[in-house]
């Protein structure tokens, strides 16, 4: 039988949360009536997740699972499930409960009975998450809102539903440094949004510390606008032209009082001042060349270990034509 729906699931040491899971999201598909399979991504887990998926793939024929050599991130995780993924329609879930799979019927009818292509999900709530976590987070789709062109909706989770056409265009996307919730939206087509409250986790920790949110919002932001790029020439002329103005105010001060030997702490601190700038402006251009460097090296995306499935295509890596590392 064809397959209906096919829903990516990465997971990094998920070991706690995956029978839980499991048994949620077979609740609910059994009401479905239509074929549903689960694609998990092992995403180089160092406990025992690869074991429980294999056991999963061993008794449940709609279970498959993709496990990558290392850890390769989240993302990664994303591009290989939708790689691998036969369905009608794709869902990207995470494997800790936090995206009701209680949607799922929801998301599906919709896509069915109205003229959309993606169905997309948006927390309503942060309680629970820690204070900072919360303010760095909206000062982020603050920030990037006002830099890119693609609107980055605050809020909005992985966890949505596309129809076989968006997935395809999210897959045309083979650029290595991935920011999926830019590309969703870049992609374009109708998206419906559905809300819904914070959840805690169902078993296990958080595999995003804020150290790593903050490399993921950069991600973001040089991934989605190069408006930061620009940022050194406007800072240059502003300068420019407040060092216009001193030297007037300099040149008057001589010539109406004479030429007192003072002034060396000022000097000083628009020196730092000055040089500070010029750092921050080589840090941005850093940033984008770094970018640059690592998408020019056509590096795969994702490496595969192993797979529960028999086709070529998931033997394949995440980008085309280089097959030499899979071996
Ligand atoms: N995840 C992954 N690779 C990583 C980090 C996370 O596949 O390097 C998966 C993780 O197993 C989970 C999902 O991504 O299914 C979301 O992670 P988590 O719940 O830790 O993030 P949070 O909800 O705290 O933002
Ligand atoms: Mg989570």
């Amino acid at each position: 039988m064809n397959t209906e729906i096919s829903i990516i699931i990465p997971c990094y040491n998920e070991e706690e949360a995956i029978p839980i899971y499991y048994e949620a999201v077979k609740d609910v598909i059994r009401f479905m009536k239509v074929t549903v399979e689960l694609i998990f991504v092992d995403d180089g887990s160092s406990d025992n997740t690869l074991a429980i998926l294999q056991e999963l793939a061993g008794k449940d024929v709609y279970c498959r699972y993709l496990s990558f050599s290392r850890n390769f991130g989240k993302e990664a995780a994303i591009y290989a499930g939708l790689s691998n993924a036969s369905g009608n329609y794709t869902v990207v879930m995470d494997v800790d409960l936090q995206d009701p799979p209680r949607l799922l019927p929801q998301m599906y009818r919709i896509l069915q009975t109205e003229s959309y292509d993606c169905v997309g999900t948006r927390r309503t709530t942060r309680d629970g998450e820690p204070r900072i976590r919360s303010f760095l987070s909206d000062s982020f789709y603050k920030v990037i809102n006002k830099l890119s062109e693609t609107e980055i909706v605050n809020g909005a989770r992985d966890f949505r539903m596309m129809t076989r056409q968006m997935t395809d265009a999210v897959l045309e996307m083979s650029e290595y440094n991935r920011f999926s919730k830019g590309i969703f939206q870049w992609v374009g087509f109708k998206t419906k949004w559905l809300e819904f409250e914070h959840t805690e986790r169902c078993a296990g920790d958080t595999k995003w510390p804020i150290r790593k949110l903050i490399s993921y919002s950069l991600e973001g932001i040089t991934g989605f606008s190069v408006a930061p790029l620009s940022l050194a020439s406007f800072v240059g002329v502003v300068f420019w032209i407040i060092s216009f103005i001193i030297i007037l105010f300099i040149i008057g001060r001589t010539l109406l009082f004479g030429d007192p030997v003072a002034g060396w702490p000022s000097l000083v601190c628009i020196i730092f001042l000055v040089s500070g700038v010029q750092l921050f402006c080589t840090g941005i251009l850093g940033q984008y060349l770094s970018k640059t460097y690592l998408e020019t090296k056509h590096r795969p995306i994702y490496i595969l270990k192993e797979s529960s499935c028999s086709q070529l295509q998931t033997l394949q890596k995440g980008v085309d034509g280089d097959e030499a590392a899979q071996g």
